[in-house]
């Protein structure tokens, strides 16, 4: 994208903008390139999602915004977001937008970049890793697997206000006959009709896992089936933030649940035998 001539802010100093992945939540998932990035800032602005734990790596010198934007709840507009990120990049800041997971899976990272790139602010993008990558790994589980799922579909179940939404019910049928796992986002309070939809054309007996706060210490999660996910999230309590991973590359987890609900899903290897 060229830069907006007709741009209000004045001309771009030395600073420049990164867009920085956070992880999930665990500091220790973070990239060393987010780690310089973030040590590197004078100005952060940061996600709702991001732990303060990791806007905690940031020199004690940097300024620290939060612009959190959980659903529902008060939020930054999008648009006063990029004013800020690109005035202080302006001003010669060194400017990190701090994102939970990835900044370009279901961030707004795309919107953001062009954005700056708009105004003719240099920016650059980190990546972290995503949610829905992290709370299958927690379980010990892939997201593909040569016997059972031969790809994986990203999906959000909260679209843009005043959008159609995704085709559930096309996106059932193609997971079954494709053999794809799908990870829904934000799709705890629409958690009903996703389920109804999606049994159109996956079996009820689909394994389903949900997983809150994937990484972080207060992590709880639930495996059930796509015929009892309403009931399980309801008897279970989960909420958000939450991925709802459905697919057979569950089966393995499911098995060992069934064995020993509620626990961690961790093999044993046998006894040592007595020295
Ligand atoms: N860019 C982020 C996603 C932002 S959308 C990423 O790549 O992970 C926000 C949604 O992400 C939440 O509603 C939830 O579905 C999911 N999410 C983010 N962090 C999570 C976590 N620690 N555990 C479970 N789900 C999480």
């Amino acid at each position: 994208m060229t830069p907006n001539p007709a741009s209000s802010l004045g001309p771009v100093r030395s600073g420049h903008c990164t867009l920085v992945g956070a992880g999930p939540g665990d500091p220790e998932l973070l990239t060393l390139k987010a780690l310089k990035a973030i040590q590197q800032a004078t100005v952060l602005l940061v996600d709702d999602l991001v732990g303060p734990d990791i806007a905690a790596l940031a020199p004690a010198t940097a300024r620290v915004v939060h612009v959190g934007k959980r659903g529902g709840c008060q939020s930054t507009p999008q648009a006063f977001i990029h004013k800020l990120m690109v005035q202080a990049a302006r001003d010669g800041e060194h400017v990190v937008r701090l994102k939970g997971g990835d900044p370009f899976v279901f961030g707004r990272g795309g919107e953001e970049v062009e954005a700056l790139r708009a105004e003719g602010v240099a920016v650059t993008v980190v990546n972290g890793i995503t949610a829905g990558l992290a709370a299958v790994t927690s379980l010990g589980v892939p997201l593909t697997h040569r016997e059972h799922a031969h790809g994986v579909v990203f999906v959000t179940g909260h679209a843009k206000p005043g959008s159609t939404g995704t085709d559930w019910r096309a996106l059932a049928a193609t997971c079954h006959s494709a053999r794809l796992t799908l990870v829904v986002y934000m799709g705890v309070s629409g958690a009903a009709r996703i389920q109804a939809e999606l049994l159109t054309g996956l079996p009820g007996h689909t394994p389903v896992a949900v997983v809150q706060h994937a990484s972080l210490p207060g992590q709880r999660h639930a495996v059930c089936t796509l015929a009892t996910l309403t009931a399980t999230l309801q008897a279970e309590q989960l909420g958000s933030p939450s991925v709802i991973v459905v697919g057979d590359v569950l089966v393995g987890v499911q098995a060992l649940e069934q064995a020993t609900p509620g626990q961690e899903a961790a093999p044993r290897l046998p006894g040592r035998a007595a020295a």
